[in-house]
């Protein structure tokens, strides 16, 4: 299965968020996406008129950018995966590089949200990647290997049934450096070793994020272990997001 998601972080405005999914909507019809799994992130603020705005054959998915471990309770300014269920949210994206590196999200914290996530029946994209130093001294693949066996440390074999898995190399998140596709095939095809060997199963989706846009998609979408991508600035831009729906298609 191969899923394109668009991350749209902290960006649009309610009204230039639905002109920017109407554009999608318009475009993105069921011969267009083929067997591309496509989803958007918006804001939290505009989750719920983003999902009363898809028709009903929409081929486009919702996830959330972040969601809290706990159902309910004295969280300020959270919000739940429960709440997200009951919103018509499908996903939730886990583990952000930004949620770790500013606001301090640390691996435990990751794999308590992942477990509620399943609970609550959205499927987690799991973020994981390593930081530019973690490149240079070597320790990349274990590091960022690491980082994924603690997310989802606490499901079953049934339950990983559920999990879409990102790669996202810190230094290539919104810096335009991309990494090369023998770079992400190498990370990819380890941690699908790493997940059969540790979990028992090999697969789920394991997507490519940072920097990814028309101009480089083909060529990472083209290796082996690579399922689709998680896409930050490109998927601000409905027709540089619809040409990678196409390209993931025809990869
Ligand atoms: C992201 O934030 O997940 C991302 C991949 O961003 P960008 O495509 O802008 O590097």
């Amino acid at each position: 299965m191969k899923f394109l998601v668009g991350n749209w972080k902290m960006n649009t405005t309610p009204e230039e968020g639905m002109a920017l999914l109407e554009e999608l909507s318009q475009g993105l019809t069921k011969e267009v996406v083929g067997d591309v799994r496509v989803v958007v992130a918006p804001p939290s603020l505009h989750l719920i008129p983003v999902a009363d705005a898809l028709l009903e054959n929409s081929q486009i998915e919702i996830a959330a950018q972040n969601c809290h471990y706990e159902d309910f309770g004295a969280y300020t300014g959270e919000i739940s995966a429960q709440m997200l269920l009951h919103s018509e949210v499908d996903a939730v994206i886990l583990g952000h590089s930004e949620r770790r590196q500013y606001f301090s999200e640390t691996d435990d914290f990751v794999a308590l949200k992942v477990k509620n996530a399943i609970k609550n029946h959205l499927i987690p994209i799991v973020c994981v990647g390593e930081k530019l130093e973690q490149r240079n001294t070597g320790t990349f693949l274990e590091d960022t290997w690491s980082q994924l066996s603690i997310a989802l440390s606490d499901l079953s074999k049934d339950e990983l049934e559920d999990v879409i898995i990102a790669y996202e190399p810190i230094w290539a998140i919104g810096t335009g450096e991309v990494a090369s596709p023998e770079q992400v095939q190498q990370m990819h095809s380890f941690l699908r070793r790493k997940l059969k060997e540790n979990m028992g199963r090999d697969d789920m989706p394991i997507l490519y994020g940072g920097s990814c846009k028309p101009s480089n998609a083909d060529e990472i979408f083209s290796q082996n272990d690579v399922d689709g991508g998680l896409i930050g600035g490109a998927s601000l831009n409905a027709e540089d997001f619809m040409l990678l729906v196409e390209k993931l298609k025809n990869s």
